[in-house]
């Protein structure tokens, strides 16, 4: 699973080759450590004339331990931050060229840029939902050019959701987001019900999380960061796995639960497991994934049925079954795991990427009905992510999977995991309907 390429170009051979050759430089990324701060530099924050984040974001930086800047002047930065959602046509637009160009190459080391609008979607003016949906292109481009492992997102927050920011914001500038770039985040969209941690370093206290497929790779992440961050994880797995999953559950002193999802009995017995042992259930992560990978014309049914089953329909009966008993509790989270061949599809992968756009279609379709209950359900879609499945590819397709992003580097679980914890915050009751890619701003689907 070691980037040894990485560890090449940091030492001095490689990267005097390297500059010469004009080869891909990956940057260390900065990851959340305990007890570091937030970002390496204070944040620049500019509002376009008539903007209405400035105040929450400056609100939400002081409570994060971040220093906010108003007027450049440092060497470099930890974070530059606009806010858009004052413009309203397309000679605004100019707003962003001004504040960016003479201070983009001041942002720092794994530094971050987050530019925040409204949703076009939601807007009736011509001239202001154009002009809102261009800062798409502008955040993906700035993302491509940015160096030395930093990123850039645009959050849509929707008028009157101003207060539903914090969890994403404190998300987007730390080293949580290490591995997530040029994304579109959507806050506020459904309503949303906002309760802020006592602790922010443990979120999540007093929640119960199941998390299925978690013996190893990004489930094992996914076990760690939420019991980190204080919830009692149960631990789910095939039998098969049972030593494994007892090892992780033991780490991060969660309980196991040995059962195939796709068993016609899996969601009843999950039902009163969670019943009979917690009361219920706050978080539910749909992780468990396989491959059966084939050209299409080459596939067995059996492969296809395996895929889509684990991959969605047994995801979806979980659901019901955890919806219809009210075992989901009220401001409940549903955490789908897609992928970017889910998004960008892939040879050899028509069962895999069906099944993985479909839980796109899943978090769709479901997010305006759980809203009322004050349940939000999101998606990851990670890219290409250092595990054992990823470490078995043929090294010249694997060379190109993990350079062929922004970032110049594969992702690692805990990336992942990072991600799914920000959607089950208590805090994030704003974000839902979301699919979030962990990709370094990947080259497929982009
Ligand atoms: P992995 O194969 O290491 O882990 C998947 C786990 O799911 C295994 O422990 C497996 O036993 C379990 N599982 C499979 N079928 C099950 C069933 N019927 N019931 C219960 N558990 C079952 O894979 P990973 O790389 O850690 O991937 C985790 C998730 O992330 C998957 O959904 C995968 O599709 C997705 N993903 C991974 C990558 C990557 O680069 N590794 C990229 C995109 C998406």
């Amino acid at each position: 699973m070691t980037d040894r390429y990485q560890q090449f170009t940091n030492s001095g051979v490689g990267r005097a080759l390297v500059k010469r050759l004009g080869l891909p430089n990956p940057t260390p990324l900065r990851r959340h450590r305990a007890g570091d701060p937030a970002l390496d530099g204070p944040a620049l924050l500019r509002s376009a004339p008539g903007g209405r984040l400035a105040e929450a974001v400056g609100a939400v930086c002081k409570a994060a331990g971040i220093e906010v800047l108003t007027a450049a002047g440092p060497k470099t930065y930890g974070a530059l931050v606009f806010d858009a959602t004052g413009i309203a046509s397309v000679s605004q637009l100019r707003e962003l060229y001004d504040f960016f160009n003479p201070v983009l190459r001041a942002v720092g080391t794994c530094g971050r840029v987050i530019v925040l609008g409204t949703p076009p979607e939601r807007i009736a003016d011509a001239d202001e939902l154009i002009a809102q949906r261009a800062l798409e292109g502008f955040v993906r481009s700035v993302g491509k050019e940015l160096v030395r492992g930093a990123t850039a997102q645009l959050v849509y927050v929707e008028p009157g959701a101003e207060e539903q920011i914090g969890s994403t914001l404190r998300f987007l500038l730390s080293g949580k987001s290490a591995y997530v770039d040029a994304q579109v985040i959507r806050i506020g969209i459904y309503g949303g019900h906002v309760v802020e941690p006592e602790d922010w370093t443990a979120p999540l206290a007093g929640k119960v999380a199941l998390v299925t497929g978690a013996s190893r790779g990004i489930g094992a992440a996914i076990a760690e960061v939420l019991s980190r961050d204080g919830a009692h994880v149960v631990a789910l797995d095939i039998p098969a796995q049972g030593d494994e999953l007892a090892a992780v559950a033991n780490r991060v002193g969660g309980s196991t639960l040995q059962l195939d999802i796709t068993g016609g009995d899996a969601p009843a017995r999950l039902v009163e497991y969670l019943r009979s042992r917690h009361g219920g259930v706050d978080i539910v992560v749909h992780n468990a994934g396989i491959t059966r990978d084939k050209k299409l014309a080459n596939m067995k049914d059996a492969a296809w049925d395996a895929v889509l089953s684990v991959n969605l329909s047994s995801q979806l009966r979980v659901n019901d079954a955890l919806l219809a008993d009210g075992i989901l509790r009220e401001g409940g989270r549903i955490i789908g795991v897609s992928s970017i061949a889910g998004i960008a599809g892939n040879t050899g992968q028509t069962n895999y990427a069906t099944s993985k756009a479909g839980v796109i279609g899943m978090v769709d379709a479901y997010a305006p009905l759980l809203a009322p209950r004050g349940i939000t359900i999101n998606a990851v879609a990670p890219g290409f992510i250092e595990t054992k499945m990823t470490a078995a590819v043929p090294l010249f397709i694997r060379e190109a999977g993990r350079r062929m992003n922004s970032l110049s580097q594969g992702g690692l679980p805990v990336d992942v995991a990072e991600t799914i914890a920000w959607y089950a915050n208590p805090a994030s009751g704003g974000v839902n309907g979301n699919v979030v890619r962990v990709c370094g701003q990947s080259l497929l689907g982009a």
